[in-house]
């Protein structure tokens, strides 16, 4: 049932430079020809249990098309063809609001903050003041909070100029001084931009008025054979990190980094995803749920893991600036309601969250993720599907 803004307008080059140029907002960016034509369309999706509308943006290019959400700046669905052209959604998620708010929502392609993955002891200490934060797994918090995490509150949509072929939404959010207990009002934002190649790059900004911790990412679950495939056991991975974060009993980092030569983390070279996960699935771990500590970059974006469906030949890569990727396999996915009808079961997606490293706001060994007033955060990560 379409449709709230369906712009269908195109524009000749010059006349988009310009529009980039004016800081001017266009819905559909012209290309030469009518498939080539990237387009942005905006539906309601319905409204939150406390009556606020949400939006859903939908950006094709090409034959690519993903769906995101006003609500958590949540990419709920990316359609696109397999080797034989065969199309298929490869993200899990949920057909409307009351999903997202359900128990069932595992942070499905939300974007994750004020600070994703775990803090040790929810607390920290920062220029001299304490900081009790709520405790959401075990004694740790995780993923940000409750009620008014970065995924759970709206954040204002703003189509994006841009060129040829690229459909680009920027989605803001300011929270305010205390929110979840983190000090300082932050401005985040986060840009999706969709090429027709099946670039998905997601740029992040984040401003501050006091000194605060910042760790944003995205949660999106991909099973590259269709959201509701039974497994990604069968998915290879190809994982470029020699080390990840050892972590304790209630997955807080020991503080250590640990070689992940001659383990079951080691995937260096493509392996299946189920082919050693049975030995990483006693405690702490179910699965695959490690934050691998990726190979120095002086904050270029590069290649850190591809993985290939070999059924569908669909392939993922995943490309950042960040110092860590936190590969998950779906270990709490319990045979749950999704998309149109279908099941999620038990490690039937992967996620890939690029980021800092968990409980870095603890420990001084690893890389600080403190903003400060006058500093500007940025993080840069692309999803490219083929
Ligand atoms: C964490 C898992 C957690 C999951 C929740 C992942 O980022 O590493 O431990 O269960 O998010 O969906």
């Amino acid at each position: 049932m379409l449709t709230q803004s369906f712009h269908r307008l195109t524009f000749p080059a010059p006349i988009c430079w310009l529009a980039l140029g004016l800081g001017l907002a266009i819905s559909t960016i012209g290309a030469a020809s009518r498939s080539e034509a990237a387009e942005i369309e905006r539906r309601p999706f319905g409204k939150t249990r406390d009556g606020a509308p949400v939006d859903e943006y939908i950006l094709r290019s090409g034959s690519q098309e993903v769906r995101i959400l006003t609500l958590g700046a949540t990419l709920r669905a990316w359609t696109a063809p397999d080797k034989s052209g065969k199309m298929a959604d490869v993200l899990l998620g949920f057909d409307d609001v009351a999903g997202y708010e359900s128990a069932d929502n595992q942070y499905f392609g939300c974007t994750v903050g004020r600070v994703c993955n775990r803090i040790g002891g929810a607390r920290f200490d920062l220029e001299g003041k304490h900081y009790q934060l709520i405790n959401n797994d075990g004694p740790n918090q995780l993923h940000g909070g409750n009620g008014r995490a970065l995924c759970r509150v709206i954040w204002q949509a703003a189509e994006q100029a841009s060129i040829p072929d690229i459909a680009a939404v920027k989605f803001s959010y300011t929270s305010p001084a205390g929110e979840e207990g983190y000090p300082g009002e932050l401005k985040a934002s986060v840009t999706y931009a969709l090429a027709a190649d099946g670039k998905l790059t997601l740029t992040y900004s984040a401003i501050t008025d006091a000194a605060t911790p910042v760790n944003l990412t995205n949660h999106a679950y991909f099973n590259l054979a269709g959201a509701g495939a039974p497994t990604i056991l069968d998915h290879e991975l190809k994982l470029m990190a020699d080390q990840y974060t050892p972590v304790d009993s209630t997955l807080i980092p020991t503080g250590e980094l640990a070689a992940v030569a001659g383990t079951a983390l080691d995937f260096n070279a493509a392996t299946a995803i189920g082919a050693w996960i049975d030995q990483v699935s006693g405690p702490p771990t179910i699965g695959y749920d490690h934050n691998y500590a990726l190979r120095a970059t002086d904050g270029k974006v590069r290649q850190v893991a591809v993985v290939r469906h070999p059924g569908t030949g669909r392939v993922l890569e995943v490309h950042t600036d960040q110092p860590g990727l936190q590969f998950y396999s779906g270990n709490f996915l319990k045979d749950q309601p999704g998309k149109g009808g279908k099941t999620y079961a038990h490690r039937s997606a992967f996620c890939l969250e690029a980021q800092h490293f968990p409980n870095s706001v603890n420990e001084p060994r690893f890389p600080s993720i403190i903003l400060r007033p006058g500093e500007t955060y940025t993080q840069t990560t692309i999803y490219w599907l083929k």
